[in-house]
């Protein structure tokens, strides 16, 4: 089965043809980051209007990088949730006409599943059960796959995403934006022992919660008692203050749930330091690590694609009069408050 992905949910505007689920033929993206750079953070009007100029030739580019037909396209997947309002119409306006045109299906995806799928798009063999932490922008989820569309979330941020935190600690520091990538940079040439942030909600193991927001404002104050203080020091101690819970919470996931493995998703998945500890995590607590490349980590079309593939062979495709959900939630299997559950 031949799959094109659509992205237009945030900031990128993606396209990708990807076969059987996980063979990824073609897969290009167009970022608006310098666009919504001026501004600190994404402007939705102009988010939307530059996915409409960026879609046509996206998706065009990425029919011919995979060099195929498009009548041999099988299905359309695009995101149709979360995110925001006007970018996701644009993509699923034009997924929806397209696959009117070519008389195929068309699958819209939820947006966090396809941060799940990523990893198999580089390996199909990953085996279930397996937690997935899954750190976004908007996001930050520890969750417990048990099958395809099964997903138990065992905690998840009470305030700020991860990503939220690298890009308002970022703007604070005046590294830029977006911010993740900036303090990853920065803080290669600092001291991750030189400050002690704190680690919120770390005492209890049982609690697999996580809160950035006293991490962020923990970080103002010390700046403005220590305005001299080298900013590498504080984004090398900030990050690592962020990965020290993300990595012992996945860990304490892994644990109690008995998975196989841990896996990455989301933006902040790209970061060097995360990837590092949690390979080494793994290696000690003798589960399987597996990080998808950072390309994939951040939005991509390729992931959705994969998601759409999965979906269609579960529930068939989506009804053409299905529009746009912003505030989309990720399917969650329940269960019983025996198991200490939601
Ligand atoms: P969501 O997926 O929750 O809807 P989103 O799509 O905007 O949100 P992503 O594109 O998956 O989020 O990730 C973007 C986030 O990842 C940003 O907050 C960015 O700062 C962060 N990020 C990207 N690269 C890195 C890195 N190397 N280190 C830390 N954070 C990073
Ligand atoms: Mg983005
Ligand atoms: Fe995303």
């Amino acid at each position: 089965t031949v799959v094109l992905g659509i992205e237009t949910s945030c900031d990128e505007t993606a396209a990708a043809i990807v076969m059987g689920g996980n063979d990824v033929v073609s897969s290009v993206v167009s970022s608006q980051i310098e666009i919504h750079a001026d501004f600190g953070g994404v402007v939705p009007e102009i988010a939307s209007r530059a996915h409409l100029e960026a879609l046509n030739p996206v998706i065009a580019r990425a029919i011919v990088e995979a060099g195929i037909d498009e009548q041999r396209i099988d299905a359309v997947a695009c995101t149709h949730g979360p995110g925001l309002i006007g970018a996701l119409l644009v993509g699923v306006s034009a997924a929806k006409s397209l696959a009117l045109a070519w008389d195929v299906p068309y699958v819209g995806v939820n947006h966090l599943e396809a941060h799940l799928y990523s990893a198999f798009l580089e390996d199909p063999t990953l085996e279930f059960p397996m937690v997935v932490l899954l750190v976004s922008g908007g996001h930050t989820m520890l969750i417990e796959m048990q099958d395809h569309g099964r997903y138990r979330l065992l905690g998840q941020t009470i305030d700020d995403a991860a990503g939220e935190a690298f890009d308002k600690v970022a703007r604070f520091l005046d590294l830029g934006y977006p911010g993740g990538p900036a303090i990853d940079a920065e803080a290669l040439n600092g001291d991750p022992d030189a400050i002690r942030f704190p680690r919120a909600l770390s005492d209890d193991p049982d609690n697999l919660d996580f809160s950035f927001s006293g991490l962020k404002t923990a970080v103002m104050n010390y700046v403005r008692k220590h305005p001299d203080v080298s900013s590498a020091d504080v984004a090398a101690s900030f990050q690592m203050a962020v990965v020290d819970v993300l990595v012992t919470k996945a860990r304490r996931a892994a644990q109690v749930t008995g998975a196989k493995g841990i896996v990455l998703g989301g933006g902040v998945a790209a970061n060097s330091l995360l990837r590092e500890e949690l390979l080494g995590a793994c290696a000690k607590d003798g589960v399987r690590g597996f990080l998808p490349s950072r390309s994939m980590c951040t939005d991509n079309a390729a992931m959705i694609a994969a998601a759409g593939w999965y979906r269609l062979a579960s529930d068939g495709p989506t009804d053409l009069a299905d529009g746009a959900h912003p505030n989309l939630k990720l399917p969650l299997i329940r269960f019983d408050d025996a198991d200490g559950g939601v």
